[in-house]
């Protein structure tokens, strides 16, 4: 091994370290147990040899926000027993390429979404693809018009039945719960506990009609204790691990 990757490998493990010291010590405070809590690390700009020294060290859950970069990290991996979570803005054309790789689809947040995975998977005959809700708190009380789907994705709260049914009645596709991000702007914006407290409520609603969808995606590097602490399931957790990314993404 050469020095300069020894050298990555040992930052990744003391970055590691220090992510999983956050998330035990947000378990203690919620009294929860660690086992309650999944990283799932998003490797986006980083390279594949990353990913492999992160496996190296037990990690499983890995997850990308751009089929273009995913895909061939995927690829380069395939021979690790890894799981990959597909969290970005997810447009139709490229979801045959996705259901190849990913176990997970965080970013579920229109029917049409629905249809075309659900039909990539049968035709590909692989195993059911679990399917999270992206609930984009910020267009709480817009009417499905007004929120639309631009900017950044996921569906208004009021949004999340009528499209949990689409997917619990989608061959191919498991209903595993609900995504979300802090939102920037609304009535969340720098209230992220709230927001994830928010999500929390609107799971357990969920859960009255659809009892094993109990994932709950939320925090990142910035806000996982917050998120730890109302309930997430699952954290999704790129810079604190892998360092500040040099471009936006
Ligand atoms: C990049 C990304 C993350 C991780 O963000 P960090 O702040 O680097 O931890 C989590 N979720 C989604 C959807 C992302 O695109």
């Amino acid at each position: 091994m050469s020095g300069k990757r020894a050298g990555r490998t040992a930052e990744l493990a003391t970055n590691l370290a220090r992510v999983e010291e956050r998330i035990s010590r947000a378990c203690d405070i919620a009294g929860r147990a660690r086992s309650e809590v999944t990283l799932v690390v998003v490797t986006k700009t980083y390279p594949a040899e990353d990913v492999r020294d992160l496996a190296g060290f037990g990690l499983r859950q890995f997850a990308e926000n751009r089929d273009q970069e995913a895909a061939p990290k995927a690829a380069a991996c395939a021979d690790l027993p890894l799981n990959w979570h597909f969290v970005g803005q997810l447009q139709t054309n490229k979801v045959r390429s996705v259901v190849r790789y990913a176990d997970y689809v965080h970013s579920v947040d229109r029917l049409r979404l629905v249809s075309a995975l659900s039909s990539a998977v049968t035709r590909l005959g692989r195993g059911p693809v679990h399917c999270l809700i992206q609930v984009a708190l910020e267009k709480e009380g817009q009417k499905p018009d007004e929120a639309g789907h631009s900017g950044r994705g996921g569906v208004a709260p009021e949004g999340v039945a009528e499209l949990a049914d689409a997917v619990a009645a989608a061959p191919g596709l498991r209903l595993a719960g609900l995504m979300t991000v802090a939102p920037l702007s609304g009535a969340y914006a720098g209230a992220p506990a709230a927001a994830f407290e928010r999500i929390g409520e609107i799971s357990r609603s969920l859960r009255e009609r659809h009892p094993a969808a109990n994932m709950v995606s939320a925090g990142m590097s910035a806000d996982l204790e917050e998120a730890i602490i109302a309930g997430a399931t699952h954290v999704r957790v790129g810079s604190a691990v892998l360092g500040v990314r040099p471009t936006l993404g």
